[in-house]
């Protein structure tokens, strides 16, 4: 679909990336910010790059790595350019970039915007108390800004360890406009000099992501709202380098349904976990890209659907609260849409092995309509192809309300070869006088050991009549 021209960002050459860490499985707020850049790129015809931001060595890994590429393709997103397939912009782990970033790195030095501080943890921490209790905001008090050039080679003499700074000039106001909040506006004597190098060599995140957004020709920084006071840092570095700087849109972080950050305590909160309790990428994607977008169409989206509907200009402020009933629902939905092959290969693992394909087909059309999750389809094929040794206990107060007799008639009835259920249900009511739930009530529950469930003609008629005998006159003794 060809972008509109409404579009805040130039069409032709929309380039997003996705930037994670690895050090954990994705979660569902890098998920959705994930799934929210693959759309805007897919949407402006543009490209959609992965970039891993693997600096933290200590704690990214490469097993997050490659549990980062499986989910997100998993999610039904791809990449244009990423460290599994190369690109014109390679490369795209960071850990490998270093050469790089020490190249920009030195103009900076060279046009004097560097200085190595030597403060320590514990000094940066006084510092801070000290500026919060004066009711300051806190931020570098500037203490080896200004140190001369002999105190300075005196410090790196003596080995003390230096990070590197970035001298961030006085008196500016740095502005831009958000895609989500508007206008923004800050003043850069409200901004502390900021550490570009740490003290291991390793390259801070504002200077090699905002660098490398650069280098990457990324025109659109689509993140959560938690980075939206790196940004101006990151525009004055860019400044300074005089490199391109990209359109900025922060989303609101994902909650809870309690209104706090979304954590563990909310559940799972992984794309994974979610994956092996059951749940289909399409539930994801249709919850996902409602969390701080808002679609134009309420129903189910397939991908075709999903990359249209987006529009960048409806990113929303509202709170995005990621909603166990919402997912649930779009679940449904997802489900509804399977094929019958796509939901028989979905659930195949809790079938009997070497179950024929007339049967699976039939067993599929029986109880599609009742699972949401391939645990279900397992309660349903026990009921199906095992033996029934448990009764809910609504199930077993109806087998007792019904009555010895009802299930002797039912026996009678229901239980012979030839026997089709709907008029054999029909002659038990002429014969026991019931009708409604109190005729079938008792034999769902006599059947499935269940009060609910899928229709009962249809299980029915994948159980071996000797299993329905059985179950019947069960029932019949429990009921005496
Ligand atoms: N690695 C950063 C993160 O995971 C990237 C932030 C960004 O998208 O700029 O938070």
């Amino acid at each position: 679909m060809p972008p509109k021209s409404t579009d805040p960002v130039s069409t032709d050459s929309v380039v997003t990336r996705f930037a994670p860490s690895p050090t954990g499985y994705l979660h569902l707020g890098n998920a959705r910010t994930a799934l929210l850049n693959f759309l805007a790129a897919r949407k402006a015809g543009g490209r959609f790059i992965l970039r891993v931001e693997d600096t933290d060595e200590a704690r990214s890994n490469e097993d997050f790595m490659t549990a980062l590429f499986a989910d997100l393709h998993w999610l039904g997103i791809d990449w244009d350019e990423g460290p599994d397939i190369g690109g014109p912009h390679a490369i795209y782990r960071q850990q490998q970039r270093r050469a790089i970033y020490e190249e920009w790195l030195s103009r900076l030095d060279v046009a004097g915007l560097t200085y190595p501080c030597f403060c320590t943890p514990a000094e940066l921490n006084i510092q801070r108390k000290r500026q919060l209790a004066s009711g300051q905001p806190p931020r570098y008090a500037g203490t080896c800004r200004n140190l001369t050039q002999e105190e300075r080679a005196d410090r790196l003499v003596r080995g003390l360890p230096a990070a590197l700074r970035f001298r961030v000039p006085h008196g500016q106001v740095v502005q831009f406009v958000d895609l989500v909040h508007g206008e923004q506006r800050f003043n850069s004597d409200d901004i502390g000099d900021f550490i570009i190098r740490r003290t291991d060599g390793s390259t801070a995140f504002f200077f090699s992501n905002a660098v490398d957004d650069a280098l990457m020709d990324v025109t659109l920084v689509l993140r959560g709202d938690d980075h939206m006071t790196n940004t101006p840092r990151q525009i004055l570095l860019l400044q300074a380098l005089g490199l391109r700087i990209p359109q900025y849109a922060h989303v609101a972080l994902l909650l809870g349904m309690d209104g706090s950050p979304l954590s563990k305590r909310h559940g799972d909160t992984s794309l994974r976990e979610l994956r092996d309790r059951g749940y289909l990428p399409g539930a994801l994607r249709n919850h996902l890209v409602r969390l701080g977008h808002s679609c134009v169409t309420d129903g189910w989206l397939d991908d075709a659907a999903l990359i249209a509907d987006f529009d960048l200009t409806r990113l929303g402020r509202a709170a995005a609260k990621f909603d166990d009933a919402q997912l649930r629902h779009w679940q449904k939905e997802t489900v509804a849409h399977l094929s019958a092959e796509e939901f028989a290969d979905w659930i195949r693992s809790v079938l009997p092995q070497g179950l024929d394909a007339e049967h699976e087909a039939q067993f599929v059309a029986a109880v599609r309509g009742n699972v949401e999750l391939p645990s279900d389809a397992k309660v349903w094929a026990k009921v199906v192809f095992g033996k029934l040794d448990e009764f809910e206990p609504a199930a077993l107060a109806a087998i007792r309300e019904a009555g010895e007799t009802f299930f002797g008639e039912a026996l009678k009835l229901i239980g012979h070869p030839g026997a089709e259920f709907k008029p054999a249900v029909k002659a038990l009511g002429q014969a026991t006088g019931k009708k409604g739930p109190g005729l079938f009530m008792p034999l769902r529950a006599a059947l499935t050991g269940f009060t609910h469930g899928p229709e009962l003609a249809p299980m029915l008629a994948l159980l071996p009549l000797a299993e329905v005998q059985a179950r019947l006159e069960h029932a019949r003794r429990l009921a005496v």
